[in-house]
């Protein structure tokens, strides 16, 4: 199966809280650790079973494809949601910047300087 590769978590720590219904990962501050969790993604066709294991081959199929789109959402709004710190390059939450738009630094930059 050619299988895309995976982008990296834009945050260093990321929980998959996905099932077999739904799509969803949680993204974690690399600053102070909060979390931002995704939306949850339906799975367009979950049947009865609640095990993976059980679904039909095709239902693998679909459910894998729409488990890395549902990534790549989740990944992208992550994207928005922690912005780089100037000094140390770690992927913070807003409270980590105190909300500045410029020398958008994390608390523990800020705290060095
Ligand atoms: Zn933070
Ligand atoms: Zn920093």
């Amino acid at each position: 199966m050619g299988k895309k590769a995976r982008l990296p978590s834009v945050t260093k720590r990321m929980d998959d809280e996905s099932d077999a219904k739904k799509f969803q990962f949680v993204f974690y501050c690399d600053c102070c650790g909060q979390g931002y969790r995704s939306a949850p993604i339906r799975f367009s066709v979950a049947g009865t079973s609640d095990h993976i294991e059980n679904f039909t081959a095709a239902q693998k199929l679909i459910y894998e494809a729409e488990y890395e789109d549902a990534y790549e959402r989740g990944n992208r709004n992550a994207l928005i949601t922690f912005k780089p710190c100037e000094v140390c390059r770690r992927r913070v939450c807003e409270d980590c910047t105190d909300g500045q738009e410029f020398d958008h630094i994390c608390s523990d930059c800020r705290a060095k300087q």
